[in-house]
């Protein structure tokens, strides 16, 4: 008998697992914040995954943070700034051995929700898919893309790796995940928050090349000083593809703030902004970027953590 998937959160990246996972004959669980989300999902009777157009009905089983049971595997699909909260009310049901994945964007959550639970294993996880919710328990697969997967503390890949190939989630095991989250994280600091302040596209960018380089200079003196030189490595360059890979594309954090949703900045440019203080690393256009961005996300009425 295989173990049970249980996932945390039934957003855009909780569904689009959940159903693959599910389609693919695996038990799969759903964890709801409380009783009137679990009522809600009952009600729609499962989630929706529309993929090319096409939608499938997955009647997946929900329950909530207090219903009882062990958790031996439990994706964690809520918002970097939710992640901890999230797991630590579930911290009495993790069985000993349990191995949680964190699919959240950014640093810092993973090792919130790790020190929160020090007999369980945590596998960080940094995903190219793309998915969006067009209604309630109702998710897009917009982008296909790749999820690397790893431990920096253990290097040998979990078992259940198998259970993703089942299930068709294209996955790699990665021995530098946090070199892949940290150059994750510095391509967002240098477009996101840009895209917000100028209010543009990715491509709109083009037209501040200054500014995008002098911040990649200060992003890749920040890698180098937290042992990350491969994710320095040709960092402007990179950028500069992205920027005009993804032209017509709006950045995730320019869509959070105009559809009035808290971003994740605490956990990409406040935490590149924390870790550089931390480092005693001056770095005054980073910081400058985050004093920008934190007056115009208060301008707008959202929260700047
Ligand atoms: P999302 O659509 O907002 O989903 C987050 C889910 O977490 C929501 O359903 C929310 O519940 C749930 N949640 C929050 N606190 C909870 C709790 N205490 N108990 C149970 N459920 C709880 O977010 P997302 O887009 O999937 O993003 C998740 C993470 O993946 C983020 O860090 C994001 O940056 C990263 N990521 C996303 C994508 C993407 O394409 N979406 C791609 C790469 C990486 P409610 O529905 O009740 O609010």
């Amino acid at each position: 008998m295989s173990t049970t998937w249980h996932v945390l959160g039934a957003g855009s990246l909780g569904t689009l697992w959940a159903t693959r996972l599910a389609r693919a004959g695996l038990p799969v669980k759903l964890i709801l914040r409380d009783t009137a989300r679990l009522q809600a999902y009952q009600a729609a009777g499962g989630l929706t995954l529309v993929e090319q157009g096409e939608a499938q009905h997955y009647a997946i089983p929900g329950e909530t943070v207090d219903s009882g049971g062990p958790i031996d595997r439990l994706l964690v699909a809520c918002k970097a700034y939710d992640a901890e909260s999230a797991v630590a009310q579930l911290a009495p049901r993790l069985a000993p051995n349990a191995e949680l994945i964190l699919l959240q964007n950014g640093l810092g959550s993973q090792d919130a929700v790790a020190a929160r639970v020090p007999q369980a294993r945590c596998i960080f996880a940094s995903s190219t898919e793309g998915a969006f919710r067009d209604d309630d328990w109702r998710v897009v697969f917009a982008g296909h893309g790749y999820t690397w997967l790893g431990d920096a503390s253990h290097p040998t890949p979990p078992i259940w790796l198998d259970d993703l190939s089942a299930a068709g989630i294209p996955h790699e095991w990665s021995t530098d995940i946090l070199t892949r989250l940290w150059r994750k994280l510095a391509l967002n600091c240098a477009i996101n928050p840009l895209s917000v302040l100028h209010d543009c596209r990715n491509g709109g960018l083009q037209h501040h090349q200054c500014e995008v380089a002098t911040l990649c200079a200060e992003l890749s003196e920040l890698l180098e000083r937290c042992g990350q030189p491969a994710a320095a490595h040709n960092l402007q360059q990179e950028v500069e593809r992205v920027i005009q890979a993804t032209a017509a594309n709006y950045s995730s954090m320019y869509q959070d703030v105009a559809n009035q949703r808290r971003t994740e900045i605490s956990y990409l440019l406040g935490h590149a902004c924390a870790v550089a203080s931390r480092h005693q690393l001056v770095l005054p256009h980073l910081n400058q970027l985050q004093q920008r961005l934190i007056t115009h996300l208060h301008t707008r009425g959202l929260p700047s953590n």
